[in-house]
């Protein structure tokens, strides 16, 4: 790992001071970090995270400043459902990249807000991740607000299984096709487990169908053009009501579903602390922004917070 860089403390806005309650004891080991321990003082914190946690465990930001121009066309929700050849595509790409996701193994961000949790002082994580590298993690109160790559459901008939089963099945169905991809693929993983495919790989793919219905498969994971489901968001405003403070770890606040629990706790008047490395669209609704390693920052600020 190259050195952690400079650890830069940007309030956006006057920063909460708030006293320490009951017999919780902060510890501040580092100056740069104290105004976002002030303000998650003595409070219930609720987590929202991004792809930012994951990048340390091999899993590429596609939104990250570093990999900004990366950024593929994902498959669009409509484009899946409708497209035979869209879902093989995906499909074929996804048998490549699954190994990836599956073994990809939790960091110490992941690991600093389960030991928060295990303490008492996390209400709990809501994650914009599809990896479930938080549940790795030890982190028991998760709400996945865009689904997890683990879980496959049927689009006809709803009934879920593991990802593990349908890698076998279309592993079964496509001998010779790992081999053969693994060598052809530049491997470049995408965050959804996708990887690229010249179309000749593609156009010879065997896709396989829901066991119980023929129906087609697709991840459960929101796409884009989709909308995070009526019960989830529920489940993760539950969660934020829950908690008097809100923790934004290593998301750019890009997207809509992630941005709203931000709005939700200005609105409620708690604090808000962003740890992100580079910009976020809610910078300057923060009550402290760190500008920083996602890893090194949650690392320290989880031992602050005794
Ligand atoms: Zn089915």
């Amino acid at each position: 790992m190259p050195p952690a860089e400079p650890v830069v403390v940007e309030p956006v806005v006057e920063p909460v001071v708030v006293e320490p309650a009951g017999s919780a004891r902060f510890v501040v080991d580092d100056e740069a970090l104290w105004p976002a321990v002030a303000a998650l003082a003595g409070r219930r914190v609720v987590a929202l995270t991004g792809a930012g946690m994951s990048t340390a465990s091999g899993i590429p930001d596609y939104r990250g400043p570093l990999t900004r121009q990366k950024a593929r066309n994902p498959v669009r929700f409509a484009q899946f459902v409708g497209d035979e050849r869209a879902r093989r595509r995906y499909w074929a790409r996804a048998t490549l990249g699954w190994p990836r996701i599956r073994d990809a193994v939790d960091n110490d961000a992941h690991r600093a807000l389960a030991a928060l949790e295990t303490r008492g002082r996390l209400t709990g994580v809501i994650t914009q991740n599809v990896d479930r590298l938080h549940t790795k993690a030890g982190s028991r109160r998760v709400v996945e607000l865009h689904g997890a790559l683990r879980d496959v459901g049927c689009l006809a008939c709803g009934h879920v299984v593991d990802r593990d089963d349908v890698q076998a099945r279309l592993i079964a169905a496509n001998p010779g096709f790992l081999v053969v991809a693994a060598a052809a693929a530049a491997a470049q993983a995408a965050p959804d487990g996708d990887v690229d495919l010249h179309d000749g790989l593609v156009d010879d793919f065997v896709v396989v169908a829901c066991a119980r219905c023929g129906g087609a498969l697709k991840p459960r994971v929101v796409y884009f053009g989709e909308n995070v489901a009526a019960d989830v968001v529920a489940a993760a405003r539950a969660l934020g009501d829950d908690a008097d403070a809100l923790l934004v770890a290593g998301t750019s606040l890009e997207v809509y579903s992630g941005r709203r629990f931000v709005d939700a706790a200005c609105a409620r008047g708690i604090p808000v602390v962003i740890v992100n490395r580079g910009p976020t669209r809610s910078d300057d609704r923060a009550t402290v922004k760190i500008e920083g390693d996602v890893v090194d920052v949650l690392v320290r600020l989880a031992r602050a917070v005794a």
